[in-house]
């Protein structure tokens, strides 16, 4: 299969009101260009120097999404032009993507990372700290990101049921948050699913979904 006829055959089953981040980690500028042109504009990778130079080699108006963890030190390489930051696990790391907006004139849209998984590797928030972030005074100070919700990522398992969990889990807790008026919130997006599951994380409650291997092939 190709490259093209994977993406259209993917973008044909998805509802209209969710979002297809191609997930190109890995994956040579040649194959994401295949994606680029048959229409897609938002592109997904996980270590911000790959992402950095594909957005250097590619068109400009390529959406670029960071999906992967994020060490506070390297915010600066992707401030400039990162569209949307998914990993987001911390104040502290928001505080410098606040810092590094703020030095290239911009608002950085970003979600907050919610661990749902019973995985030990897996990063993020737990609900506690989620509640504990948006109603604290540093975070009400911080004007040039915007959030724009969740994302988590489920446990990597053959499980239907633990995975339906716990995508319902991530629903639940962005239901609980949605209606939270902040200045530097717009909460509109849960981004979850990945090739393996993003069907079931679409009847969850999913506006967004991650898929790299299912368009591109195995990694
Ligand atoms: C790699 C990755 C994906 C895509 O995974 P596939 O199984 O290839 O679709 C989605 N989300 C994150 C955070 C990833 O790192």
């Amino acid at each position: 299969m190709s490259i093209q006829s994977n993406l259209n055959s993917i973008k044909a089953t998805l509802p209209e009101h969710v979002t297809l981040v191609a997930v190109s980690k890995t994956k040579p500028v040649s194959d994401l260009m295949q994606a680029y042109e048959t229409g897609q504009r938002i592109f997904g990778e996980n270590k911000i120097q790959e992402m950095t130079e594909k957005w250097e080699q590619m068109p400009k108006d390529i959406q670029w999404h960071m999906i992967g963890h994020v060490q506070s030190n390297k915010v600066k390489f992707m401030a400039p032009f990162v569209s949307l930051i998914h990993g987001v696990d911390s104040l502290k790391l928001l505080q410098e993507i606040n810092k590094q907006a703020l030095k290239n004139n911009r608002t950085i849209d970003c979600l907050l990372q919610i661990y749902i998984a019973e995985e030990e590797s897996k990063f993020g928030l737990d609900e506690n700290e989620l509640n504990e972030l948006l109603t604290s005074a540093e975070f009400k100070e911080l004007k040039n990101i915007r959030i724009l919700g969740l994302m988590g990522m489920a446990t990597f398992t053959e499980d239907q049921n633990q995975i339906k969990k716990e995508f319902t889990h991530l629903k639940s807790i962005f239901d609980s948050i949605k209606t939270l008026k902040a200045e530097n919130c717009e909460l509109n997006t849960i981004s979850m699913g990945m090739s393996g599951d993003y069907q079931l994380a679409i009847e969850c409650g999913s506006t967004m979904v991650r898929i790299g291997s299912s368009i591109f092939g195995g990694r």
